[in-house]
């Protein structure tokens, strides 16, 4: 039988979790002179898994960390190139067309393996005067507006904590987030993923380019391939996990049938062998947020949903929500209050920060929803690419929606739409005249695209009256919503990061 002795710990904001969320959390906090203890399941370097891709906004927070410099001694390639294939074909290939417009930021991305990233985030941590408890499984908590009180498994014995106020960042399954109500578990809102690292031609990971894949198998979602440190490259895929469900796809196969994807079709990927076991996760995405303060705590990271919809990224957007639920409990703390509306200022402040882009990539992962629609929104995505390719204004503006730095969304409808009244405008007479058909198929619509749209319209109503009607209405609140957004904050503070300095 397992022997239980009970130790007290005393702090003032115990933090669950030690990934990107939790570690910048507790860094900040304790720089800020703050009693953080942070509690952790692993004992790191542990594996967790990841596209392991940290975008510019990112590697800002961990310069200010005091990570960054440690983390290029492994000797990172910078990521400042993207290729897009849209059904194998590649329809953009350049640099990434939203990185290096501000020197606020570095002009690249890295991809750093999670073992490496996050064990050298939480030394960030514990240097700046968190104390760190690694092999702590959090059980039980007890949190109110007079304090909180956390039960925890470190290493065979049942330990008590307690303090003032508590943070969730303990991922996707958070027990915090359980233990309030707030645990969010929406298939429409969330991703399921799977990814492996592999070993490619010579020269192919050696070369800063990010391939994002995009077909029917994986439709709404995509196929990555970053490379990785040491030649090796990381990919995966990843579907809405409604989507899934829905039309009961296998990832394993979907994973495999990528593999061999991109055996037959990336130019250098002919003798791609994986070197990792296949691993799934899941991403629970910013339109699924919901409250994420209680009485006695927040949730930050995953454990609050703050993963972009469209990219699936989660480290920079986790670190961000880390840092503005700081300031909140800095402020609880000053003040002596604990209570869900003194915390309800981290709300205010995530809103503000992160609805003005993520609105609107809500707004597009919604429209992409129904998996019907594959087929004409993969055109219209190739067609995106082909105007992107030979118009570096477009590929800025409109590009943003999948990993851009600054997100203006009336700038990017006004472009996409402007672009689509004059493709279907040219393709309505190719109903009239072969020839005019020519002069549509050349600008890269015709109009059996058109007929295509309204043919998947069909069938999706068809097949879930119930589901059609469901996904129209969320698509129509999403739209409202985001005019509001864009009429009340044109700008996206994302833009200026949360680093000053
Ligand atoms: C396949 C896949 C690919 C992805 N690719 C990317 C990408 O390329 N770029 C990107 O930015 N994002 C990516 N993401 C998303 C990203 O991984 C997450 O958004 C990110 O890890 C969130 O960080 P976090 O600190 O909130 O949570 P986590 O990184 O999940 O950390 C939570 C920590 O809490 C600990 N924990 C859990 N329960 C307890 C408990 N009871 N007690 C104590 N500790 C506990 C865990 O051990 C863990 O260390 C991907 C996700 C998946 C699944």
């Amino acid at each position: 039988m397992q022997a239980t002795v009970t130790h007290e710990h005393r702090a003032d904001v115990i933090i669950v979790g030690g990934g990107p969320a939790g570690s910048a959390l507790a860094w900040d906090l304790a720089r800020r002179g703050v009693r953080a203890l942070l509690l952790e399941r692993a004992r790191f370097p542990r594996e967790k898994v990841c596209g392991d891709y940290v975008d510019p906004r990112g590697l800002q927070i961990l310069q200010a960390m005091g990570c960054l410099d440690r983390l290029e001694r492994a000797k990172p390639l910078p990521i400042s190139h993207t290729a897009t294939f849209v059904e194998w074909e590649r329809h953009y290939r350049g640099p990434i067309p939203f990185y290096g417009l501000d020197d606020r930021f570095p002009p690249h991305g890295y991809t750093i393996p999670r073992e490496e990233l996050d064990a050298v985030m939480l030394g960030a941590a514990a240097a700046a005067g968190a104390t760190v408890h690694e092999e702590t499984a959090v059980t039980e908590i007890n949190a109110g507006s007079e304090g909180v009180e956390v039960t925890a498994e470190r290493r065979s014995r049942t330990v008590r904590y307690r303090a003032q106020l508590i943070a969730g960042a303990d991922g996707v399954n958070s027990v915090v987030a359980r233990s309030q109500g707030l645990l969010v578990n929406d298939p429409s809102r969330t991703t399921v993923a799977r990814r492996a690292y592999a070993v490619v031609e010579p020269g192919v990971g050696d070369v800063g380019e990010a391939a994002v894949f995009y077909d029917e198998s994986t439709f709404p979602g995509y196929g990555w391939m970053f490379p990785a440190p040491d030649g090796r490259v990381n990919l995966g895929i990843g579907l809405l996990s409604e989507a899934r469900a829905r039309f009961d796809v296998s990832m394993p196969s979907v994973f495999t049938s990528f593999v061999e994807g991109l055996r037959r079709h990336h130019p250098g990927c002919a003798k791609v062998e994986l070197v990792s076991k296949p691993i799934g996760g899941i991403v629970k995405m910013y339109g699924g947020a919901g409250r994420n303060h209680f009485d006695g705590g927040v949730l930050v990271g995953d454990a609050g949903n703050f993963v972009d919809p469209m990219t699936g990224e989660g480290i920079t957007p986790g670190m961000e929500s880390a840092l503005l639920a700081a300031t909140t409990l800095v402020a609880a703390l000053e003040a002596g209050e604990f209570h869900a509306g003194r915390l309800s200022g981290y709300e205010a402040a995530f809103r503000s920060y992160f609805d003005p882009s993520m609105v609107f990539l809500d707004f597009c992962a919604v429209m992409l929803r129904n998996r019907h629609l594959a087929r004409p929104w993969l055109k219209a995505l190739a067609r995106g690419c082909q105007v992107a390719q030979a118009d570096a204004g477009f590929a800025r503006t409109c590009g943003s929606y999948f990993g851009g730095l600054e997100i203006r969304p009336l700038d990017i409808i006004g472009n996409v739409w402007l672009r689509s009244i004059e493709d279907v405008l040219l393709a309505w007479p190719s109903l009239l005249s072969a020839a005019a058909g020519d002069e549509g198929r050349r600008r890269g619509t015709s109009a059996s695209d058109l007929i295509e749209w309204q043919a998947a319209l069909s069938r999706s109503m068809l097949s879930d009256p119930l589901w059609h009607l469901r996904w129209t209405l969320d698509m129509q609140r999403r739209w409202a919503k985001l005019i509001a957004t864009a009429a009340r904050a044109p700008h996206d503070p994302r833009a200026d990061g949360l680093i000053k300095s």
